[in-house]
């Protein structure tokens, strides 16, 4: 039984943890390794390795500080198979999904490797005569990121990268429920040679969290998890004077018009709710049909999800795996009772289904919900499973109305065949990432990952030249030199 550790000051170390989780496989309710929740005498231990090395580490030259990122792209890019297969084994999802995630994780070290260029000041000669002003980048100090369990490969690096290249100090608290991806690209960071402190890893949960948001000396915090954790995050961290980005959970609206291609239509919107057993913070949640559009959707949506191929993600075939824990399965097993008795029809019923061969997984199966009320509980709640719940409104006023009403705004999709249809939802939809005729409308690492509302608290969010500035504090310089 793998004990996993921690990485400080350059280190692997044992944590004097008084407890520790198991961490399952969620396909076969194997345990694969068991988590420390390290105390907060170990993230003081982190945090103290880490400003004294930022005293160094700020000072070297950023082109340097950027070539261990092409190291690590190497790395990464070497042990993707091993990696992707981590993820499945721990998270669930199949392996496609795997790559795919670490994929769009090593796209942001690729960006990181431009912070030369990124981070750049601006300047201006004679503002007054003789006199010149100059605007530089420095790094803020020591930050930490704090990470979900549903892509324990993309989401840190969603932060390590920028924050190091920028000449910061890194800790990193991935989720207690995959935490065995975080060990492995931490032990591939350790093969770069970077100086001790400042990339580093503590393992744990609330307390852990805790001491991170009040230690004196981490400057600045990111977090990616659920919208309850992500403003108790940003209150408390904020509270201490820190920056904060803290992106929370969603509940995708998807559009469906009578002139979509029902074809593209059904396949990308199932591949999106479905995939990855709908734990994605992009996953489409519920499809807004318009008009003539409801009846063919719902048909074919549910041929689609009745044949989608559910099991262990390392099986060949498999299009989904489980849900994370037995809880999770509970859960959402639960909330779909919960909608069938605020009057929505169960179309397809994903609830209490085995896998032959895999019969204590946390499996449930493709869901679909018709006739949900915008008024109901359900509607509220975001269910982080395989379940489409589709509404049906008249025409494209009330379909956006709807989408707008809601208190996520991570993502928003439209299918349609019409450029006015498409121009208009794009403009008014109240949603930081637009997908048109897209499911996944998932940033590029070059574009900052946008959400809204209540699905984000803060301001700069992470990737690309966002992540660039929430790393890095400026500094404006008047010079006169007589
Ligand atoms: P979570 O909020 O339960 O946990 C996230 C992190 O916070 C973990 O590291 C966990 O240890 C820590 N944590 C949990 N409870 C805490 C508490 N009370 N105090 C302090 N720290 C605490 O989220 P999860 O279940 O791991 O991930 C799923 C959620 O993440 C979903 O809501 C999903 O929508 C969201 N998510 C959002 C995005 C995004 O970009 N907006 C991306 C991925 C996931």
């Amino acid at each position: 039984m793998q004990e996993l550790q921690n990485y400080i000051n350059g280190r692997w170390q044992r944590s004097a943890a008084s407890e520790y989780l198991d961490v399952t496989n969620p396909a076969t309710d194997e345990v694969l390794a068991r988590v420390p929740l390290s105390p907060a005498s170990e993230v003081d231990q982190a945090a103290q390795a880490a400003a004294e090395a930022f005293q160094e580490w700020r000072r070297v030259p950023v082109v340097e500080r950027v070539q261990y990122l092409y190291k690590l792209k190497a790395l990464l890019e070497e042990h993707m198979d091993e990696l992707a297969r981590l993820v499945t084994n721990e998270c669930g999802k199949t392996y496609r999904e795997s790559v795919g995630e670490l994929r769009r994780g090593i796209e942001n070290v690729e960006v990181a490797c431009g912070t030369p260029t990124l981070i750049q000041g601006y300047n201006n000669e004679d503002i007054a005569r003789g006199i010149d002003e100059h605007m530089f980048r420095q790094p803020v100090g020591v930050v930490a990121a704090i990470t979900p369990f549903n892509f324990p490969g993309m989401i840190p690096l969603w932060f390590l990268p920028y924050a190091i290249a920028c000449g910061n100090c890194f800790i990193l608290k991935p989720s207690e429920k995959t935490p065995m991806t975080a060990q492995r690209i931490f032990e591939l960071l350790d093969e770069l040679g970077l100086p001790p402190g400042v990339v580093q890893l503590v393992n744990g949960s609330k307390e852990t969290v805790d001491a991170i948001l009040d230690h004196p000396n981490i400057r600045a915090i990111s977090f990616v998890g659920s919208t309850p954790v992500a403003k108790y995050i940003y209150r408390r961290a904020a509270e201490q004077g820190k920056r904060v980005q803290a992106q929370g959970g969603a509940k995708n609206p998807v559009i469906i018009m009578p002139d979509a291609d029902m074809d593209q239509a059904v396949r990308v919107v199932a591949e999106s709710a479905y995939g990855c057993a709908g734990q994605r913070c992009l996953a489409l949640a519920d499809a807004v049909t318009v008009g003539d559009a409801h009846d063919l959707f719902l048909e074919m949506m549910a041929d689609r999800a009745v044949s989608l191929k559910v099991g262990y993600g390392l099986e060949e075939g498999v299009e989904m795996g489980p849900v994370i824990t037995r809880q999770s399965k509970e859960r959402i097993e639960g909330l779909i009772g919960l909608a069938e008795r605020e009057g929505a029809r169960v179309v397809v019923d994903g609830r209490g289904k085995r896998v032959p061969g895999y019969e204590a997984g946390y499996f449930v199966f493709p869901t679909i919900l018709d006739r949900v009320s915008p008024e109901s509980e359900i509607e509220r709640t975001e269910i982080f499973g395989p379940v489409l719940s589709v509404f049906h409104v008249r025409d494209i006023e009330e379909a956006i109305r709807l989408v707008n009403s809601r208190r996520y705004g991570n993502m928003a999709s439209i299918f349609t065949t019409s450029g006015a249809h498409a121009r208009r939802f794009r403009y008014e939809a109240q949603a930081g990432n637009i997908g048109i005729n897209i499911g996944v409308a998932a940033p590029m690492a070059f574009y900052p990952f946008s959400g809204w509302n209540e699905s984000f608290f803060g301001d700069l969010h992470a990737q690309g030249q966002h992540a660039i500035e929430f790393y890095t504090q400026t500094k404006v310089v008047v010079e006169r030199w007589l």
